[in-house]
């Protein structure tokens, strides 16, 4: 299965991702992780993406879209693959069904999990992740249990200012690829207002089990 997840800063892409590369048996690629992964590395793409994700500003398609095309050409998601966070640009969009052609394969399904704006600033200011194994939690909606909460970590983009930013130019540059995968027919909307599990069961019945 090839699936794009697609939603606003905070709508549970990370959260839901996790759950669904398990039952599905494919690898999770998120954008955001790797940047993150080459920031922390201190690579000469870590340090040129540093300072836009500190922003809430879009790291630039030139940097993004090299990136994300040679994971997916990676042994392990030739079979399939959860994209969770790319594309976010009407040209990573362009890009990733450029390369995905040149490989002679097809998306199965773009999943937009929607979640209103007004929901979005408090889920992004409560996210906590344990750096050992990865889970996300919410201080308020997801609370980690005792023994891991003094590791847990605060993304530095996960400011209320960042967070209004990532919002903006979700609406601006993200937006657009909706109707781009509408027009293929690819797009379906989930409701991501609820419980973690009753996310999972809408996200599942809309992939069709
Ligand atoms: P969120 O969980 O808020 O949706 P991500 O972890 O996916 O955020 O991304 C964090 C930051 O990494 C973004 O604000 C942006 O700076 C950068 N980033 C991640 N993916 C992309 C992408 N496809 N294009 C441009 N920038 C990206
Ligand atoms: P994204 O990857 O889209 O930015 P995350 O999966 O990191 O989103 O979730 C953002 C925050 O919201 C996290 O703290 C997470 O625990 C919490 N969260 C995820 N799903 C839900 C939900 N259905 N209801 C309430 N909070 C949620």
């Amino acid at each position: 299965m090839r699936i794009i997840l697609v939603g606003p800063p905070g709508a549970g892409k990370g959260t839901q991702a996790a759950r669904l590369v398990e039952r599905y048996g494919i690898p999770h690629i998120s954008t955001g992780d790797m940047l993150r992964a080459a920031v922390k590395a201190g690579t000469a793409l870590g340090k040129e993406a540093d300072a836009y994700m500190k922003a809430g500003d879009l790291v630039p398609d030139a940097v993004v879209i090299g990136m994300a095309v040679e994971r997916i050409g990676e042994a392990d998601a030739q079979k399939g693959f959860m994209l969770d966070g790319f594309p976010r640009t009407r040209p990573q969009a362009e890009a990733l069904d450029a390369a995905l052609s040149a490989a002679g394969v097809q998306l199965d399904a773009v999943v937009l999990i929607e979640v209103d704006d007004s929901l979005i600033v408090e889920r992004i200011t409560g996210r906590r992740t344990d750096p050992e194994t990865k889970r996300i939690y919410h201080l308020k909606f997801d609370p980690p249990p005792a023994e891991v909460a003094d590791r847990l970590v605060q993304r530095k983009d996960d400011t209320e200012e960042a967070c209004r930013a990532r919002l903006a130019k979700y609406h601006g540059e993200t937006a657009p690829i909706i109707p781009f995968y509408e027009d293929k027919g690819l797009l379906k909307r989930v409701d991501g207002v609820g419980s973690p599990d009753a996310v999972t069961e809408r996200l599942v019945a809309a992939l069709g089990g």
